[in-house]
């Protein structure tokens, strides 16, 4: 799939571009820090408010490169004020989704991926856990069968600076509450694998300490598994974590759910998680949306344990949430079945609280060609900030109330 045909802004420029950028304009070397602090902690919603640079340098810059930020056009907040789903504007008029996920009791969240497992959280911080889901692509290809983005279809790649500046928009709002990001997971619409150079490109910006900064063990990428792509990843030398959409144990009823996997994607899968494994050391998470009356029985959890017995992995079973598509959701007795299953297997699995489906902002449910409740931008100010409550508890339970 080729490069989206969208002009480079500033947020697509790893450091070392900023500081050409810079020389090539003839300004002074520290030009290139004063913008990226600007770009990356002040979040600048307009170039008059690239403050640190003189107004002349401002100009030469955003001449040369523009700011590009995104426009927020929607935002929905569910009920219990920790998902926040945003309908963003790129330059170019392109609707895609953004999705806050806010975890307000600072704790670690079971199954939710970008978590690094090794690195406990600190409980008395009390800080709240704001994980951003970015989209990687308008639409998406791929086509499964119970995904809201696969059912609208592909539109086209999105650029490293629009996926960065989704982010840079959440970090801005959360900012204006003394909150930060904490996590992004690349799991918003599209197929990260399927754009893979601009999602590397994004991962890169996001994670140099001279631009956002995150911690690579604090993003997650997720894949329908592009064979190739994970193969790339396992090599560009990066910390992120992968989580690979499998769905299934069987051949035949994987391509039934993902039309567009090969015949032997289950292998081949398995063998490319064992290969990322080798190279980064990090452990690989397998996704598995669990489709009432397709692939929820103990019958189909039985050789997915097999499959998966003796991998270091961990399983995240995602009770599919309700799209156009008219599948069902799994019954609460197979979902209990299934864990059990795996459980007794000795397989690391959680059933993922989903957050965020009563304002389809949950996994699967990202679309932008229909509308959902919506609030006007000029009545964000008035959004409950998220309560501070204790501990949640992970429950098995497919009630279509919370999200991922
Ligand atoms: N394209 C990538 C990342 C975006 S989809 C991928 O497929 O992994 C993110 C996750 O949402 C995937 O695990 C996907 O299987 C899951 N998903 C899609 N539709 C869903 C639905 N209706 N209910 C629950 N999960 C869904
Ligand atoms: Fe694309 Fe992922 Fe949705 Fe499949 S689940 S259609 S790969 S976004």
């Amino acid at each position: 799939m080729s490069g989206p045909a969208v002009p480079r802004s500033l947020y697509d420029l790893l450091p070392g571009d900023v500081d050409a950028l810079v020389a090539e304009l003839g300004l002074p070397k520290f030009r290139a820090n004063q913008l990226l602090q600007a770009l990356y902690h002040e979040f600048p919603a307009s170039p008059e408010e690239l403050r640190q640079l003189p107004a002349e340098a401002r100009a030469a810059v955003t001449a040369r490169c523009p700011l590009a930020s995104a426009t927020e056009v929607r935002r929905v907040t569910s009920d219990d004020g920790n998902t926040t789903k945003l309908l963003l504007r790129m330059a170019d008029g392109t609707l895609i989704e953004t999705v806050l996920m806010q975890y307000p009791d600072g704790q670690a969240h079971p199954g939710l991926p970008g978590e690094p497992d090794d690195e406990p959280r600190n409980p008395a911080s009390r800080r709240p856990r704001s994980t951003v889901c970015v989209s990687t692509q308008a639409g998406c290809a791929m086509g499964c069968v119970f995904c809201a983005t696969g059912q609208m279809g592909f539109e086209r790649n999105l650029t490293a600076g629009e996926i960065v500046s989704q982010v840079i928009h959440v970090a801005k709002f959360l900012k204006s509450r003394g909150e930060h990001v904490t996590n992004i997971v690349f799991m918003g619409m599209g197929e990260p694998l399927a754009n893979y150079t601009e999602t590397v490109r994004a991962v890169r910006i996001l994670t140099d300490p001279r631009c956002f900064g995150l911690g690579q063990r604090h993003i997650t990428i997720s894949t329908v598994g592009v064979i190739r792509g994970i193969e790339r990843l396992a090599e560009e030398g990066l910390q992120v974590g992968l989580a690979i959409s499998l769905h299934s144990p069987d051949e035949a009823l994987r391509q039934r759910l993902v039309p567009t996997a090969s015949p032997h994607s289950v292998q081949e899968l398995l063998t490319a998680a064992k290969r990322f494994f080798k190279a980064t050391g990090r452990r690989v998470s397998f996704e598995y949306a669990l489709v009432g009356g397709e692939n929820d029985s103990p019958e189909t959890a039985r050789p997915l344990a097999s499959l998966l017995r003796g991998t270091p992995t961990h399983v995240n079973l995602i009770p599919v949430n309700p799209t156009a598509g008219g599948f069902q959701r799994p019954s609460r007795a197979n979902v209990l079945a299934f864990e059990a299953v795996l459980r007794e297997a000795g397989i690391n699995c959680t059933v993922r609280v989903e957050k965020g489906s009563e304002i389809s902002a949950a996994c699967g449910q990202l679309r932008t060609d229909e509308g959902n409740a919506i609030i006007a931008p000029d009545e964000i100010s008035a959004l409950p900030v998220a309560p501070r409550r204790g501990p949640r508890q992970a429950q098995p339970s497919p009630a279509p109330s919370q999200h991922q």
